[in-house]
C-alpha cells in the first residue's frame, strides 16, 4: 500500500505516518528528515539544500525528486511519503513511478500551526517532534538521547514563510488528489490518538495503543 501524508508545516504529519509505518510495517519516507540528514552529514545533496531550506522555501524540484525515486525504486513493500509531493510538478513526477492508494490531508488551522511549531523540539538522533513542555532535563522522550533542539526554521518569521509557501505551492494538491478521488480529509485540530484513530478507521485497521 502506497500512501501520501499531505498537510502544513507543523500538522501532524511526521508523527502520524510514523506511527502508521509502524503499524502496516511499511517504509515512512520523510524528506524533511533525509534533507536534515544530508545538511548534518555534509553530503553534497546537503549542500545544495541547506540555504533553501533555512530559508523556509522548497529546495529544488530535481534534487528533491531524484532522492525519492531513487529510495522508491529499492523497496518492496509500499510507502508512506511525508512531506512529498510538494506541488504539482512533484505529484506529476511521483505519478510516472507509483500508484497512490489513499492520500490522507490533515487539515489545521494556522493559529495552531503557528503555536505547534513555535513550541517545538525535534529530535536529532530519531527525528520524533515533542512540544517543549513534554521534555524533561532535554532528554528526548522516545530515544532518551541529548539531541533535541530547535529546528532553524520553526523561529517565527520562518514560520510565516512556510506557511505562505505551503499555501501557494502545496495546497493544490488537495484538488489535485480530490480529482483522481484518493484524497481523504482528516481533523489536525484534534489531539494525537484521535487522529490517527480516524486514519486508521479509514483504511480498517486498529489505532495504535496511548502510551
Ligand atoms: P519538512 O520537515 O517537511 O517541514 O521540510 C523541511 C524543509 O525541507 C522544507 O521547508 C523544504 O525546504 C525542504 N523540503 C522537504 N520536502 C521537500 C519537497 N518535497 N520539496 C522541496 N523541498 C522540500
Amino acid at each position: 500500500m502506497n500512501l501520501i501524508l499531505l498537510g502544513s508545516p507543523g500538522s501532524g504529519k511526521g508523527t502520524q505516518s510514523k506511527m502508521l509505518a509502524e503499524k502496516l510495517g511499511i517504509e515512512q519516507l520523510s524528506t524533511g528528515d533525509i534533507l536534515r540528514d544530508a545538511v548534518k552529514n555534509g553530503t553534497e545533496e546537503g549542500k545544495k539544500a541547506e540555504s533553501y531550506m533555512k530559508q523556509g522555501v522548497l529546495v529544488p524540484d530535481d534534487l528533491i525528486t531524484s532522492i525519492v525515486i531513487k529510495k522508491i525504486s529499492n523497496a518492496k513493500n509500499g510507502f508512506i511519503l511525508d512531506g512529498f509531493p510538494r506541488n504539482i510538478h512533484q505529484a506529476e513526477s511521483l505519478d510516472k513511478v507509483l500508484t497512490v492508494d489513499h492520500v490522507f490531508f490533515i487539515k489545521v488551522d494556522d493559529d495552531v500551526i503557528i503555536d505547534r511549531l513555535s513550541n517545538r523540539l525535534t529530535c536529532r538522533a530519531c527525528h520524533n517532534t515533542f512540544r517543549k513542555s513534554e521534555v524533561m532535563d532535554n532528554t528526548c522522550p522516545v530515544c532518551h538521547s541529548d539531541k533535541l533542539y530547535i529546528r532553524e526554521d520553526d523561529r517565527e518569521a520562518v514560520i510565516k514563510k512556510r506557511l505562505e509557501i505551503y499555501y501557494k505551492e502545496t495546497y493544490p494538491l488537495v484538488e489535485y488528489y480530490r480529482k483522481k478521488a484518493i484524497l481523504i480529509t482528516i481533523d489536525g485540530n484534534d489531539d494525537i490518538f484521535t487522529i490517527n484513530t480516524n486514519i486508521n478507521n479509514k483504511i480498517k485497521i486498529t489505532p495504535v495503543n496511548k502510551k
